[in-house]
C-alpha cells in the first residue's frame, strides 16, 4: 500500500441552524498518487466533504465538527487554510465562488493565490502564460472575470487552482459548465497531472469516466459512506442504484445480457474490446 496522504478519523459535521448532520463519522484513507472518486445523490454530502478536506470547514463554515482529517500529515483544524493550500486545491462545484470578485482581469485572478507565495513577478507570469494556455483561456487574460461565459469561468477557476500545483487536487464535479467536448478536455489535463503524481479526489455525476478512471470509489448516502471499493465492487453490487447512482452503461448491458440468457463472463470493466462486444452482442 502506498502513502496514506488524506485521512478521515470518524470525521461529522453539522450546519448551523440544521438539525441533521450533512456528514456522518466519516472513515476513510486515500492512497498518494491515487485516483478517488466520490460518488452519491444529490444532498448525501459530496460538496461538504470537500469543503472539510481543504479546511474550509472548520475554518470558513460555521458549524459544529467531530473527529479529524489530516492532509499530507497536517490537521484540518489546527492548520490555516493558507498551509492547506500549499499540500490540497479545490475546484469548487460552482466556479462563480471560487472568483476573488477582486481581480480586473482574467490574468490577475489567475496570479490571485500567487500573491503570497513570494515568488518573483517573471515567475508569476511565466505560470500565468502557461496556465492559460494550458486551458485554453489566453485570449481570454485581459478580460474581466465576470464577463466570462459559465464554461470560461469554469476554466479560470481550474486554473487558478492548478497554478499553485497542489500535490492533492480535488474536483468537485468540476466540468458541469462546460459542453463535453470542454469536459473530456479539461478531464485529460487532470488524467495527465494524476499520471504525473498528483492526487486526485474527483465528485463526478460522469459514472463513464468514474468506472474506467478511479482507483477506489467511496459511495456517500445521506452524509454516511456506505462502501468504499474498486469500481468492479461498486457497480456490480445490485444495491448500489438503491442509494440514488446511476451506472455505467457496460453494467446496464451486461444485466442485460443475463437476463437474455447469454452465457455470463465476468466482465473486465476496464477493457474496451469486451464493452464493444457487449455493445454488439445488444444489438
Ligand atoms: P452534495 O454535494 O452531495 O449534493 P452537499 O454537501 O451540498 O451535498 O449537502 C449535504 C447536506 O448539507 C444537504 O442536506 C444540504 O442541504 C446541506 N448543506 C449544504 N451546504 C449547506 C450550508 N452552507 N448551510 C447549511 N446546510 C448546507
Ligand atoms: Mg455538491
Amino acid at each position: 500500500m502506498n502513502k496514506v496522504i488524506v485521512e478521515a478519523k470518524n470525521f461529522s459535521y453539522r450546519y448551523n441552524q440544521t438539525p441533521r448532520r450533512a456528514l456522518k463519522n466519516l472513515d476513510f484513507q486515500v492512497e498518494e498518487g491515487s485516483f478517488f472518486c466520490i460518488i452519491g445523490a444529490n444532498g448525501s454530502g459530496k460538496s461538504t466533504l470537500c469543503n472539510a478536506l481543504v479546511g474550509l470547514i472548520p475554518h470558513y463554515f460555521v458549524g459544529k465538527k467531530a473527529g479529524e482529517i489530516i492532509i499530507d500529515g497536517l490537521k484540518t483544524e489546527t492548520s490555516t487554510i493558507a498551509e492547506l493550500s500549499t499540500r490540497i486545491g479545490l475546484v469548487f462545484q460552482n466556479p462563480f465562488n471560487q472568483l476573488s470578485y477582486t481581480a480586473a482581469t482574467v490574468a490577475e485572478e489567475l496570479a490571485y493565490g500567487l500573491g503570497n507565495r513570494g515568488i518573483s513577478r517573471e515567475e508569476m507570469h511565466q505560470k500565468v502564460d502557461y496556465v492559460a494556455k494550458l486551458m485554453r483561456i489566453d485570449q481570454l487574460l485581459f478580460k474581466n472575470p465576470l464577463e466570462l461565459s459559465g464554461g470560461q469561468v469554469q476554466r479560470v477557476a481550474f486554473g487558478s487552482t492548478f497554478i499553485l500545483e497542489p500535490k492533492i487536487l480535488v474536483l468537485d464535479e468540476c466540468t458541469t459548465q462546460l459542453d463535453p467536448l470542454g469536459g473530456d478536455e479539461l478531464f485529460s489535463i487532470v488524467k495527465k497531472l494524476n499520471q504525473n503524481g498528483v492526487t486526485v479526489i474527483m465528485v463526478d455525476h460522469d459514472m463513464e469516466r468514474v468506472a474506467q478512471n478511479a482507483d477506489k470509489i467511496m459511495v456517500l448516502s445521506e452524509g454516511e459512506i456506505v462502501a468504499i471499493d474498486t469500481p468492479q465492487k461498486i457497480f456490480e453490487d445490485p444495491f448500489i442504484t438503491t442509494y440514488g447512482i446511476d451506472v455505467p452503461d457496460y453494467v446496464k448491458l451486461s444485466k442485460a445480457l443475463a437476463e437474455k440468457n447469454y452465457t455470463h463472463h465476468a466482465i473486465e470493466i476496464t477493457e474496451e474490446p469486451t464493452i464493444a462486444l457487449v455493445k454488439e452482442a445488444l444489438k
